[in-house]
């Protein structure tokens, strides 16, 4: 394989998403749509943000090895990145990109030793409550379980040695131009 594997991970609300988006149209990079258990928020469209799929068939996906890897996030919901979209890009030598949790990319990294993974912060806690509340996507409990949340998997990600680079997302662009730097440094050693 000769393409680069990359994983951003970070607490939910921290823009994630935009960043990966962003990046990902500027490098002609690969970014994986996961699969989700969940059930699919109004302004999500099956296929381009997730693949909702019933916990059955989920299961039956884990069993056939056809995840690259797997877990269970907020509320017990299955989340899993596609094995083989992500080996043929990297196949074809592309950046492939992967949004995903803490579990994940641990299971990756064994996987793929080389593969690089980035946590991202939020500026403040206050920046990112107004994020998760601007979206308007997930009652006060889930925000308020999201938050509490945030402190433990930074230490979490801090701990586990998944993670070689910490961006504080004060500004989308330049973190993407940092991402963008991670990735040539990457490419020329
Ligand atoms: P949300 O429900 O807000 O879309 O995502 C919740 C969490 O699931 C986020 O932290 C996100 O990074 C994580 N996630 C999304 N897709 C995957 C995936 O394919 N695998 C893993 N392990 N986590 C994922």
């Amino acid at each position: 394989m000769s393409g680069m594997l990359l994983i951003v991970s970070g607490p939910s609300g921290v823009g994630k998403t935009t960043v990966c988006k962003r990046l990902a149209e500027r490098q002609n990079a690969f970014l994986s749509v996961s699969m989700t258990t969940r059930s699919r928020r109004a302004n999500e469209v099956d296929g381009q943000d997730y693949f909702f799929v019933p916990q059955a068939e989920f299961e039956r996906r884990i069993a056939g090895g056809q995840m690259l890897e797997h877990a269970r996030v907020y509320g017990g919901h299955y989340y899993g990145t596609p094995a083989e979209p992500v080996i043929e890009a990297m196949n074809a030598g592309r950046l492939a990109i992967l949004e995903i949790e803490i579990e994940g990319t641990i299971q990756v990294k064994r996987r793929f030793p080389e593969a690089v993974g980035v946590y991202m912060l939020a500026p403040s806690p206050t920046d990112q409550q107004q994020r998760l509340v601007g979206r308007r996507q997930d009652s006060q409990a889930t925000i308020a379980e999201r938050l509490s949340k945030a402190d433990g998997e930074t230490r979490y990600a801090q701990e586990c040695g998944a993670y070689q680079h910490f961006l504080v997302n004060e500004d989308i662009e330049d973190t993407v131009e940092a991402l963008e730097r991670i990735v040539q440094e990457r490419q020329t050693t």
